[in-house]
């Protein structure tokens, strides 16, 4: 049986991530997705909603688990009984400092090993800020996000104007 964890702020889930998640999903026989709770910079969206949306994304995926975590990556991975630590690689901007991570961790625990999925193309320049922003400005992000997650934006927006 190999688990491997993939965590994340997933402030909100795009199609970026989704497709990480996918590819992985086929070649480890559990993903559990990790929704990192304590974060200094504040998200837009609570662990809660954040990970209600992943669940609505990954509900065709059997293999394929949601839960929050706290503290370090590598003790969560340690404590899911995970081998594998996946995260997805954009522009060599994120190659510095996921390299970095990546040796820590390993260094902190031999056992448990870091893959990267190098992102697909049409996702290279997507992030979760990005979408934030161009929702904010009331851009269509159908093409950056799923259909839950754009609905989501909206309606948190909205909230946002009107409180
Ligand atoms: P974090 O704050 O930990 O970077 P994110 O939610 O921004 O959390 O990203 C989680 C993981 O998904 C990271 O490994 C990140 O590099 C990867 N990721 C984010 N966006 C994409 C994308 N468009 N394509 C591939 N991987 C991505």
């Amino acid at each position: 049986m190999v688990r491997a964890v993939y965590p994340g702020s997933f402030d909100p889930v795009t199609l970026g991530h989704l497709d990480v998640i996918r590819r992985a999903a086929c070649l480890v026989d559990e993903v559990v997705i990790g929704v990192l709770v304590n974060r200094s910079k504040h998200p837009m969206f609570t662990a809660e909603e954040r990970v209600e949306m992943l669940r609505e994304c990954v509900k065709d995926l059997p293999n394929v688990k949601v839960q929050t975590f706290n503290g370090l990556t590598v003790d969560f991975a340690r404590n899911s009984e995970a081998k594998i630590i996946i995260r997805g690689l954009r522009a060599v901007t994120d190659f510095e400092s996921e390299m970095q991570i990546a040796q820590t961790n390993r260094i902190a625990e031999p056992g448990i090993d870091t893959m990267f999925f190098a992102t697909s193309l049409q996702y290279a320049y997507l992030s979760s800020t990005i979408v934030k922003e161009m929702a904010f400005y009331g851009s269509d992000v159908a093409k950056f996000v799923p259909l839950n997650v754009a609905e989501k934006l909206r309606s948190k927006f909205a909230e946002q104007q009107n409180g």
